[in-house]
């Protein structure tokens, strides 16, 4: 069972980078500032603190990763207030907050939300035509499912 939803054209970005990650996010944002800025930004605390510092860009930011901001950026995606994640997660560091980590992925991916873990995944992502048009995402109906699953138990 799916149902359908719109990423709009203006997306919902959120912008996340662990400290081995946070130079190169803040080169990357630096340097697609001007298709950025026709976007809405969202970002863990310290990574949207440092962009809006850097870049001048509003980034309107949750709470600090290892605190629960991943977190909450997930349950802005089940609440579909985000529909487009740059996350550049550090491969060769353990994070304390990798359980987070790994959630936020899951919950991206069950809501088919397009997300860029590097700087070229990020780069073909930001470049792509569908930046600026509504993209119909496929995500499952779990309202549907809910139903169902009352009315057999
Ligand atoms: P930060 O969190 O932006 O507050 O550093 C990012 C993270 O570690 O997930």
């Amino acid at each position: 069972m799916q149902n359908k939803k719109i990423i709009g054209k203006k997306k919902k970005i959120a912008l996340i980078a662990h400290d081995g990650k946070k130079a190169e996010m803040m080169d990357w944002c630096e340097k697609n500032k001007s298709i950025l800025e026709k976007h809405f930004l969202f970002g863990t605390g310290t990574t949207a603190h440092m962009i809006a510092a850097r870049t001048g860009l509003y980034v309107e930011g949750y709470s600090s990763g290892p605190l629960g901001g991943d977190q909450q950026i997930g349950a802005k995606i089940v609440e579909g207030k985000i529909d487009f994640i740059v996350f550049f997660s550090d491969p060769l560091k353990a994070q304390p907050h990798d359980p987070d980590v790994k959630a936020l992925l899951r919950i991206a991916q069950v809501y088919d939300i397009p997300m860029a873990s590097n700087i070229s995944s990020a780069d073909f992502m930001i470049t792509s035509p569908l930046m600026d048009e509504d993209y119909e995402h496929h995500v499952v109906d779990y309202a549907a499912i809910v139903k169902k699953r009352a009315e057999s138990l």
